[in-house]
């Protein structure tokens, strides 16, 4: 586990595959951690790689009759506490590197929370913005056709992630369903989480990530005594976390100065509506020359003003550059790895804490075990119970990390693994390897 990745000064001046090797990053984090649990070598060489890594090519028909071919990934990293749990993203510029360091973080984020799970990633190199509705789902099927096996409700659980969303994961259960046993129909509906309501999916799924961010913002603030009514944020990114984020902190008083996302970024010191913001989003694509709010370029955009900054875009968008311009107190990272470690170490110097993206973006998961035993029993929860529950869990969750980190001098991202791995560590040396 080392990392050999370089931070290009500008982040985005790249893209996502000469930013670095992402698992390589990955890695670099755990290994800090492990070196504080002292994390037996056996256990560090089990996590140093995924389990399995499964790339498909398959074929789509489309909408013109041609038939064009299309590169699956889905990677098991672990599965010792649970079944492979995780995301699935339609991105271009996806591929297998990203797909076992996301894979990785999702291991940490179940054993974080002591959820039954392990951690899976997986997804198709494409740009769904490209694909008509009936190519989408064609895709989705054909895919999940091809996944066979390598998912089940009890063995590999896809989610939701960047480029996917409710309607891919119904398109994917009911294709499972469909070649899985006459009589087990229903009970396989687990299979994948993150559905819509009237398919069997969760209340409070799709805001869960934001909202569980939320609830970190809300504890960081009690311990910096600071009053979320009538502070600032920021957030990169509109789309299904950064959004609900960014309505959910409003609501409670806080003020949205600036967001930006692929489009374009805009600033309005005054503040910006979270729910005309989304409602322009979705008839645009992109929350780019939005009315009612100034449009400033990047660089401006990581230098403006403000208590919060919520990263909920793609991953490893904070570099040198970025770390030097922040005028924050704060980075909850909604993102899976949106800073780079040259990054951190200025962060810390310049005294922004970063609530890292394992504990701050875990409402999602978390709430995906909500969905997948609800089906299990066959329930039904209501809203408010959803949000209760998650609140509990993220409320005790960063509690523990917080008494780890300031017991252990560690800051907040090591401390957060050192709790997963430790959880990893006692079940390995239970119950030891196979034969
Ligand atoms: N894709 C989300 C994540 O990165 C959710 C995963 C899930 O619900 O399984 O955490």
């Amino acid at each position: 586990m080392s990392s050999t990745s370089k931070a290009p000064k500008n982040a985005k001046k790249s893209s996502l595959k000469d930013r670095g090797n992402l698992f390589d990053i990955a890695m670099a984090q755990v290994e800090k951690a492990a070196d504080v649990v002292g994390l037996a070598p056996k256990v560090r060489a089990i996590l140093a790689q995924p389990k399995n890594e499964l790339i498909i090519n398959f074929p789509v028909q489309m909408d013109d009759g041609s038939w064009k071919m299309f590169k699956g990934y889905r990677v098991q990293h672990n599965n010792l506490l649970g079944p492979y749990k995780g995301g699935m993203r339609y991105h271009h510029e996806a591929n297998l590197d990203e797909m076992k360091a996301l894979a990785s973080w999702m291991t940490y984020k179940s054993a974080l929370h002591d959820i039954p799970f392990g951690g899976g990633k997986g997804g198709v190199r494409v740009n769904p913005s490209t694909l008509s509705a009936r190519e989408k789902e064609r895709l989705t099927r054909r895919f999940t056709h091809a996944l066979g096996d390598n998912i089940g409700p009890e063995w590999d659980i896809p989610a939701p992630d960047v480029g996917t969303d409710g309607q891919v994961m119904v398109w994917m259960m009911d294709t499972y369903m469909n070649v899985a046993g006459y009589s087990d129909k229903n009970a396989v509906r687990r299979v994948v989480t993150g559905k819509t309501i009237h398919s069997g999916g969760s209340h409070g799924r799709s805001e869960a990530t934001g909202l569980g961010l939320v609830y970190c913002i809300e504890e960081w603030a009690k311990d910096a005594e600071l009053d979320l009514d009538g502070c600032t944020f920021t957030v990169q990114g509109f789309g299904n976390v950064g959004s609900h984020l960014a309505n959910l902190l409003t609501k409670r008083g806080a003020v949205l100065v600036g967001t930006g996302d692929h489009g374009g970024y805009i600033a309005n010191p005054e503040g910006l509506n979270p729910h005309k913001l989304r409602q322009y989003m979705a008839k645009t694509g992109t929350v780019a020359k939005y009315q009612g709010a100034k449009e400033i370029s990047r660089e401006e955009f990581f230098g403006l003003e403000c208590d919060i900054f919520i990263p909920a875009a793609l991953e490893l968008e904070i570099g040198p550059d970025e770390a030097k311009s922040l005028k924050c107190k704060m980075i909850a990272e909604g993102a899976n790895g949106p800073t780079y470690p040259e990054a951190e170490s200025i962060l810390k110097e310049r005294g922004i804490e970063v609530i890292p993206d394992v504990l701050a973006n875990s409402g999602g998961v978390v709430v995906s075990y909500f969905e997948w035993l609800q089906n299990k029993r066959s329930e039904r929860w209501e809203l408010e119970e959803v949000r209760e529950k998650l609140h509990r869990r993220m409320s005790s969750t960063y509690r523990a990390v917080r008494q780890c980190a300031t017991q252990r001098k560690l800051d907040m991202r090591t401390a957060t693994y050192v709790i997963a791995l430790e959880r990893l560590q006692h079940s390995y040396s239970e119950r030891g390897i196979f034969p």
